[in-house]
């Protein structure tokens, strides 16, 4: 059986392993690999490769810093079919979306390239005769990013590259249900040029996570994965005193007003609903009909939804592959038990494939007429189960995505330019579509949920990404001036 270890030192690790997890092919329901699971001391070693690397690392210069990115991204670029397939493999998704998901993580190393112009400080002269001040921007040191099992290499290239372009060194714990991405990308950074230890892969689960958190030698951890891990990730490493960006799970509306472009908000439900099997924090959810909506729209809903090709995520036409594991499959097969038993209408019952396949397989599952107190409604779900609230008011659709405790993202389709404006304006979300139903936001932008999609005050990339991995240091200089004038103890006020 293929093993999947530790990358520390820019080799895989070959220090004894006492546990390892199963990794899945989705599609067959078969074991392929085994994952090491870190102990205390594997993540140990990792934290001292990373400590060692950043003695230098902190002052390569910005264009060995981005000349390596550069190769790392033209390296993505080449191997991009390689990665993508293991994310089919591991995952589950389909090619044409694990080349997507390649592509987007690409725009962030794309924008970290650019670091020397992002890392420009800012300078005063004279703040004081012939007094300047100035600040700089430094990297934090050895920092950690934990990422989930739904976007294997985009999420973690949230991270590493904005980290590593700032002068940190990277210890990267993945999701290990599919573990392998992570693994062939450090590679490619290393053949990049990437010195020993700026990056390491440690594999594992709650052993490896908790000695991240209390490890004295981590200033920082970014989390992104459920709301419940998200906050203990918070929790205990701000308790460490470690800076923490900590983004969490979602249950995201998409509200259609009676004059939206039906057939637009029909493409965008089921293509946002069933990509990736709902297996994204962007994913909707919850479809908001407003009005008479619901009448015109379900017909083209239901159309498009039948047509979905569910397969194996290399086969040719796929569009929605198996969900990630076994135990994943039964709990979304678990809620569309409850959604009926709750008097919810089910429009379209995916649960007939879960029986005819070997693989984690759920079809695309629709219901109509549900409420804000039925599970299907407030937990999520994370799969292809797509809700339908019926409402009367615009003012209904606010008051259903106010008080719900997750605010990842949002989307309203709506011909009406004022009454899109308004809901941008109005909505407590973090992230808001208009006509857009999954508002990711580009790399150059900063990504994050607000309410209990979001721990601390930080965002994913984008200048927020770069601000996260460095510390301010503010300087005020004089230089020797034959004209100073003594001792003074008052509180200097810049005169
Ligand atoms: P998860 O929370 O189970 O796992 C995330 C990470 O935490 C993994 O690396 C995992 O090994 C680790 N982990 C799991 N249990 C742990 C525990 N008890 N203690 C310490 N660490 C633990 O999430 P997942 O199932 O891998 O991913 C799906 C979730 O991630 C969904 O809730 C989804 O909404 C969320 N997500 C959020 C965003 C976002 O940007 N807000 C993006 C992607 C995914």
């Amino acid at each position: 059986m293929r093993q999947i270890t530790h990358w520390i030192d820019n080799k895989p690790f070959d220090g004894p392993i006492a546990r390892w997890g199963d990794v899945y092919d989705p599609a067959t329901g078969l074991i392929q690999a085994q994952v090491a699971l870190a102990s205390v001391d594997h993540v140990d070693a990792a934290v001292a490769s990373a400590m060692a690397a950043w003695e230098t690392w902190k002052d390569a210069s910005l264009s060995r810093r981005t000349a390596i990115l550069f190769e790392f991204r033209d390296l993505v670029v080449r191997h991009k079919e390689d990665i993508a397939r293991l994310l089919v493999s591991e995952h589950g998704k389909v090619l044409s979306d694990a080349l997507g998901e390649v592509q987007r993580g690409l725009e962030v190393v794309e924008f970290a390239c650019g670091i020397p112009q992002l890392l420009k400080g800012e300078f005063n002269e004279n703040v004081s005769t012939a007094v300047d001040t100035y600040s700089i921007r430094q990297p934090v040191g050895v920092v950690a990013g934990i990422t989930p099992f739904n976007f294997p290499a985009m999420v973690p290239m949230w991270m590493y590259p904005i980290a590593i372009a700032c002068g940190n060194t990277f210890i990267l714990k993945p999701s290990e249900k599919d573990p392998s991405a992570s693994n062939l990308c450090a590679e490619l950074f290393a053949e990049a040029g990437l010195p020993d230890g700026v990056l390491n892969v440690v594999h594992g689960d709650k052993v490896a996570v908790d000695r991240i958190l209390e490890h004295p030698d981590i200033g920082a951890v970014s989390f992104v994965g459920s709301t419940p891990i998200a906050r203990h990730v918070y929790e205990g490493g701000t308790a460490a005193g470690k800076r923490v960006a900590a983004l969490g799970g979602a249950k995201n509306h998409m509200v259609v007003l009676p004059d939206a472009d039906m057939d637009l908000a029909a493409d965008a439900a089921v293509s946002a609903a069933y990509g990736s099997a709902g297996e994204r924090c962007m994913a909707i959810a919850v479809l908001v009909t407003v009005g008479d909506a619901a009448d015109r729209l379900m017909p083209k809903v239901v159309d498009r939804l039948e047509k979905v090709k569910v397969a194996p995520g290399l086969e040719d036409g796929a569009e929605m592959g198996p969900l990630v594991t076994a135990q994943h499959r039964d709990r979304v097969v678990g809620y569309i038990d409850q959604g009926v038993a709750e008097g919810a209408t089910l429009v379209a019952d995916g649960r007939a494939l879960t029986a005819e396949q070997d693989g984690f397989f759920v079809g695309p599952t629709l219901f109509d007429n549900v409420t804000p107190e039925m599970s299907i409604y407030r937990d999520e779900i994370f799969g292809p189960v797509l809700s339908t609230v019926r409402v009367d008011t615009y003012e209904q659709a606010m008051s259903l995505i106010t008080d719900n405790p997750y605010a990842n993202g949002v989307a309203i389709f709506t011909n009406d330019g004022g009454a899109a404006r308004k809901f941008q304006n109005e909505v407590p979300v973090g992230m808001v579509g208009v006509n857009v139903p999954i508002p990711v936001p580009m790399a150059y932008h900063s990504f994050g949920g607000w309410k209990n999609s979001l721990f601390g005050d930080a965002r994913m990339y984008g200048m927020e990404g770069v601000n996260f991995y460095t510390r301010m240091k503010v300087i005020t200089a004089r230089w020797p001036d034959p004209e100073h004038r003594g001792v003074n103890l008052g509180f200097p006020q810049m005169s």
